[in-house]
């Protein structure tokens, strides 16, 4: 077992993350479907059903940058790697998060 960090980055879910075994997966995009399936099993399994539908509607515009599996392998163990979604924050919720900072 070898595990590291991924953690989302968002205007709205930042923070969320989870502890992947990297030597389970064989490519990146994999670990970052299971990043996000994680969190929305959250929310439905814990009756966050807003949150849950909200989420889905966002999910497809999270993305992983310039980052192979030889790079996490080669990675420290306490290296954090990111989830992004930035581009087209601009729904009513994303806006709410935005500008209340
Ligand atoms: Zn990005």
């Amino acid at each position: 077992m070898k595990l590291r960090k991924v953690q989302l980055s968002c205007p709205v879910f930042w923070g969320y993350n989870k502890y992947i075994d990297i030597e389970k997966y064989n490519n990146v995009d994999d670990i970052l479907k299971q990043v996000l399936d994680s969190c929305e099993d959250f929310f439905k399994e814990h009756n966050l059903m807003d949150m849950y539908e909200y989420f889905k509607t966002i999910k497809p515009a999270y993305h992983i940058h310039d980052l192979t599996l030889e790079m996490i392998h080669n990675s420290n163990p306490d290296d954090v790697f990111y989830i992004c979604r930035h581009d087209n924050c601009t729904n009513h919720i994303d806006k709410l998060f935005i500008n209340r900072k």
